[in-house]
């Protein structure tokens, strides 16, 4: 079982990406239930308007060469990317990305990473949209 969070082209100039590993490793915010072996890699979107063909095609040729079954790997989108939050609104061409990964043949899809508390009681207060 592979992992493959998506992670927003502009917010990693500003985030290490430390919470959503951090979070992979805890099993906690979306990543609660995955077995002790799943193994996870981040790439970026790619920038604007979030074109991963390309890095899509490389990943299903690496994963074929390891005998890897797309089956096996899902991806996450970075909570960044699907949910209003400190750094920015909802990325607007997620679902363009969505249909692309469905198009190459990657079916599992999770919206969301690390769960930030703050962004969380935001959302409660009405500050920030509701998660999408
Ligand atoms: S969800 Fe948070 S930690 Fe993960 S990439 Fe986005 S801003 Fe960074
Ligand atoms: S396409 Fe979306 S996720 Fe990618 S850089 Fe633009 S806003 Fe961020």
């Amino acid at each position: 079982m592979l992992v493959v969070i998506i992670q927003c082209d502009d917010v990693v100039k500003r985030c290490s990406g430390f919470l959503c590993m951090r979070d992979f490793y805890e099993r906690a915010g979306k990543f609660e239930g995955y077995p002790p072996e799943t193994r996870y890699m981040s790439m970026t979107c790619g920038g604007c308007c979030g074109n991963i063909t390309v890095k899509l095609e490389n990943l299903a040729m690496r994963l074929r060469k390891e005998g890897i079954s797309k089956d096996d790997v899902t991806f996450h989108f970075a909570s960044c990317i699907c949910s209003e939050n400190a750094h920015r609104l909802p990325c607007p061409f997620m679902n363009r990305m969505k249909a692309l990964l469905q198009h190459k043949g990657f079916g599992n899809i999770v919206l969301g990473t690390h769960i930030s508390k703050k962004a969380e009681a935001k959302r409660q207060a009405g500050i920030y949209r509701k998660w999408e």
